[in-house]
């Protein structure tokens, strides 16, 4: 009941914020809104992101080391990387063939093509520049980049996700392999902590409704700056660029989605939506898929019946790795840069863009805006001019907020996935509250 309530609380808190920063954007109210409004989702968000390291470390930790046998991590994580890799991929053909299609790229006027170029240029150049420390590292350096040398380093940045999740498949296997009795007062301790945290997103999200508000009246303020009118004119000649993303986004959650949730568990698709609701929105809020992972673990496991041991595994992966809204738009961005420059591209670079593009998002870390830089090395390996990205970096952010819904619904979907496949999707957790 109460959780329901929560639902209808953040949608009015997004409705409510979309309202007033397009009203602080028309009465000039953004000294305003960044002074007193931002702040509290700026907190709201702070509370996420400090939860999810603790929260992975734990949880993992007790997955696995709940796991009484090796053999079966391994089936559960190589069945897990398996259906990743395979969504991301359908994802960006999905959207290469939206994008050859519509060809958004031959509908941008000259004009505004250099006006777009002027006004970004100088952001495009510094995302080219974080894009190009990325590509000179040697094709390793993703593994490397896994394990880490320090314990406290890696917890110390959220981006380093995976670096945790790798020390605390290493604690787990440990603690499996010593005599119960010793392993026991540990996992009593991880156990516990596990609890309270999941204690913690309860309460944190009970200011979600005012957390939302405020990102969302943020943004906003930020997109549209003193200038609203500029806005609809960005609007106006990316548009169907943006369409051509949206419904590739729209497609591949509607279908692809859809047909694995039918094929692998008999869960109907309301109760998997109004299950994972709260974290779509969320997503759509915050533009981070790490941000939101605390919440998506919480719904999967409470609201969908996901065991613990396959959502602490599979949900932490998966919001660090499995990006298919990213590399989706990826894909169309990079398509749309060639068409809008009038450069050709043959069916050997649709096929670059595909292999690159699943890289690059497995690559793309799972905060705001990530998805663009990664996108630079997609557009050098077409031999496209990486400062092709000031062409739309003025609408990326609102991409972005879609992109990241479609990120963690996918998590969502592939932990149904392989819960149902491994006999370990029950009923939903009874409410305490
Ligand atoms: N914001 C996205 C995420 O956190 C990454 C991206 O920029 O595409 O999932």
């Amino acid at each position: 009941m109460f959780k329901m309530q929560l639902y209808w609380q953040i949608i009015i808190g997004l409705v409510l914020g979309l309202a007033f920063g397009i009203a602080s954007a028309i009465i000039g109210w953004g000294g305003f809104t960044t002074a007193w409004v931002a702040p509290f989702g700026t907190i709201f968000i702070s509370l996420l992101k400090l939860i999810a390291v603790p929260l992975v470390l734990t949880s993992l930790i007790t997955g696995v080391a709940s796991l009484s046998d090796l053999r079966k991590l391994s089936r559960i994580g190589g069945k897990t990387i398996t259906i990743y890799v395979i969504t991301t991929a359908i994802a960006v053909t999905i959207g290469l063939v939206i994008v050859n299609i519509l060809q958004p790229g031959n509908n941008v006027p000259d004009d505004m093509q250099i006006k777009l170029q002027e006004t970004y240029q100088a952001d495009a150049s510094s995302r080219a520049g974080s894009a190009q420390e990325v590509k000179e590292r040697g094709p390793l350096q993703p593994i490397v980049d896994m394990v880490p040398s320090n314990f406290f380093q890696s917890a110390s940045s959220n981006r380093n996700m995976l670096q945790v999740v790798f020390i605390a498949l290493l604690v787990g296997i440990g603690l499996i392999q010593i005599p119960k009795k010793k392993a026991k007062p540990v996992l009593d301790v991880f156990e516990g902590l596990n609890d309270v945290i999941i204690k913690l997103v309860d309460i944190i999200m009970l200011m979600a409704p005012i957390g939302v508000f405020a990102l969302i009246a943020q943004t906003i303020n930020t997109v549209a700056g003193e200038d609203p009118g500029q806005v609809a004119e960005l609007l106006g000649a990316l548009g169907y660029y943006m369409i051509a993303v949206i419904i590739g986004l729209g497609i591949h959650m509607a279908v692809t989605y859809t047909a694995i949730l039918r094929s692998y568990s008999k869960m109907p698709l309301k109760t998997f939506y109004t299950g994972i609701g709260p974290a779509q929105l969320l997503a759509f809020s915050t533009s981070s898929s790490g941000a939101t992972l605390p919440v998506t673990m919480e719904r999967c496991e409470d609201e969908l019946g996901v065991s613990e041991e396959v959502s602490s595994f599979v949900l932490p992966l998966g919001a660090t790795i499995n990006m298919d809204g990213t590399a989706l738009y990826q894909a169309v961005a990079a398509v749309f840069i060639s068409q809008a420059l009038g450069l050709d591209l043959d069916v050997g670079d649709q096929l670059t863009i595909v292999l690159t593009a699943v890289l690059a998002s497995i690559g793309t870390a799972a905060v705001p805006g990530a998805g663009i830089i990664m996108l630079v090395i997609i557009l050098e390996a077409i031999g496209v001019p990486s400062t092709g990205i000031a062409l739309i970096l003025g609408v990326d952010r609102i991409l972005d907020m879609l992109r990241t819904v479609v990120n963690v619904t996918g998590d969502a979907t592939i932990a149904v996935t392989i819960a149902a496949s491994e006999g370990q999707l029950g009923p939903p957790k009874p409410k305490a509250d």
